[in-house]
């Protein structure tokens, strides 16, 4: 079992005298330790960052690109390896990982594009010999916090645009997982990024704490659990830092009765079983207009969840991994338990399940509720595993008023060929990404992303447009060059045309 380390002005470093066990949910062992950041620590990250911050801001910003575009060849070619080590510590299959991977990369891509996107704005002539323009300065040094589901892509949502903005960063990311975010952050070192611009501290509470707490870190990026999203949003605006803290979800799937059964049942198999339903935009809920819909939807989705292939991530070929951790496991068993004894009908049950040679590993199959209703538990929490919920509605305005009551407005989707219909659910839904026959709607890297509701917390959605704006502040310059022979006389009404 190895120690992992902080990467703190380009140097692998310890700091803090917690440690905290990494598996591999697969098999259930321990395989590293990793040291978690106290105050000195996270201190030491911000120093350095703080440092590296004014010769980074001037860097002329295709020279910052030159950098990222080197970094993306670099993923590439250590795709296999980041891969490994993602499906290692979170369970996610191989082809999950590489999926991933992919989606981080494509932000990459856009941060390469920081000339462009930091141009400024300009007005000629806007009073007698005036220019007018707004600049798009960076904030200095900016921090992101992020969950174990994406160890990958989700600090690649944050930092390459962060950096290409012209700021300093500090990562702290998920301490269940945080191999492959290590290995990524010393790759854009590999690719000639100045110490100090990007560090990288491990930790938990306390060091998302020391984080809030400096006053040199001038925004936070977070993305995580409803709660602790609050909490950051809370603290930090407190504070006077520019926060987007991402939360929790329910994502609602709406089955129409002029769906394409089969085109359904497969895009549901994915967005609700994919991953072990470990993602903020996994479909939990299927909402069926009409008792038909549902009985028909179930009928072909109940074979299918029997047969998912589920093992060990990192073996080619599977469906679903493990779950992340064995007090996961233990939450996601509670919620199938509540479920039964609150009266919704356990249709297929996955708990209990045998990996021949894995008997320690985290391993939960799919399970399928139906006749579930909003007073539910089930129905109301994030349950975040493969648990699929089923609630019968008479219509498609009582689907629309069901999710808009709900507190997370995270994603959603209709199923249906009816475009009338669909026009009206994505003009009504109160959600931030809608999917109309697409069950997974993650906006490409040059869209936003971003919930409603409890599902975020600030105004601007990560990446993206949006993300150039968080991580950067306007500044409005007004210039006038007098003729030298005119004197204006002192004005005291306030400067009009
Ligand atoms: P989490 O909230 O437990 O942890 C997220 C981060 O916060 C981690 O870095 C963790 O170390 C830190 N943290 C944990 N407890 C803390 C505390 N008390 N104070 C300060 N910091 C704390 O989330 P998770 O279990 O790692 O990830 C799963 C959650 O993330 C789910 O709710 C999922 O929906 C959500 N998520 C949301 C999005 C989105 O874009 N909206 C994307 C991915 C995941």
């Amino acid at each position: 079992m190895s120690t992992l380390q902080h990467l703190i002005h380009g140097e692998a470093c310890d700091g803090g005298s917690r440690r905290a066990p990494v598996f591999n949910p697969s098999t259930g062992e321990a395989i590293h330790e990793v040291p978690l950041a106290d105050a000195a620590t996270v201190a030491q990250a911000v120093a350095a960052a703080q440092a590296a911050f004014p010769a980074w801001r001037d860097t002329p910003p295709g020279k910052r690109a030159q950098i990222l575009f080197r970094f993306k060849q670099l993923l590439e070619q250590h795709e296999a390896e980041i891969v490994a080590q993602i499906s290692r510590e979170h369970g996610k299959t191989l082809e999950d990982a590489a999926g991933e991977l992919k989606r981080g990369i494509e932000n990459v891509e856009y941060a390469c594009a920081a000339p462009e996107l930091l141009k400024g704005e300009y007005s000629r002539n806007v009073g007698p010999a005036i220019d007018a323009w707004s600049d798009f300065q960076p904030l200095g040094v900016v921090a992101g916090i992020t969950p174990f589901n994406f160890p990958a892509m989700v600090p690649l949502w944050m930092y390459p645009l962060a950096i290409a903005c012209g700021n300093a960063f500090i990562l702290k990311p998920s301490e269940r997982d945080p191999s492959s975010t290590l290995l990524i952050a010393r790759l854009l070192h590999e690719a000639g990024l100045p110490r100090g611009v990007l560090n990288v501290v491990h930790g938990d509470k306390e060091a998302v704490d020391a984080l809030l707490a400096a006053p040199e870190v001038k925004a936070v990026s977070f993305v995580g659990s409803t709660p602790i999203a609050e909490y950051i949003y809370a603290e930090g605006s407190r504070r006077g830092k520019r926060v987007q803290a991402l939360g929790g979800a329910k994502n609602h799937a709406v089955v129409l009765p002029d769906a394409d059964l089969d085109n359904t049942v497969n895009a549901l198999m994915g967005a609700a079983y994919g991953s072990c339903g470990e993602r903020c935009m996994a479909i939990s809920v299927a909402v069926c207009v009409g008792d038909q819909a549902a009985d028909a939807l179930i009928a072909k989705l109940t074979p299918q969840i029997k047969a998912l292939k589920v093992g060990p991530g990192t073996s080619p070929g599977l469906d679903m991994g493990p779950l992340v951790t064995r007090a996961h496991l233990d939450k996601v068993s509670g919620y199938i338990a509540d479920g039964v004894a609150a009266g919704a009908e356990l249709v297929v049950d996955g708990r209990g399940i045998a990996v021949p040679g894995h008997e320690g590993g985290f391993f939960l199959g799919g399970c399928l509720f139906d006749r579930v209703t909003p007073q539910m538990r089930i129905y109301q929490e994030e349950i975040f595993g493969p648990v699929l919920c089923v609630v019968r509605v008479n219509s498609l305005e009582e689907a629309i008023a069901l999710i808009n009551a709900h507190e997370y407005g995270n994603g959603t989707c209709i199923f249906t060929r009816d475009g009338e219909a669909a026009r009206l659910f994505a003009d009504t839904v109160e959600v931030g990404m809608v999917g109309i026959n697409v069950p997974l709607p993650v906006p490409v890297a040059y869209h936003s992303f971003g919930g409603w509701k409890r599902s975020l917390f600030g105004d601007l959605h990560a990446y993206g447009p949006d993300g150039v704006r968080f991580y950067t502040r306007r500044k409005a310059v007004t210039q006038r060059w007098p003729q030298r022979a005119s004197h204006e006389a002192s004005q005291f009404a306030f400067p009009s045309l």
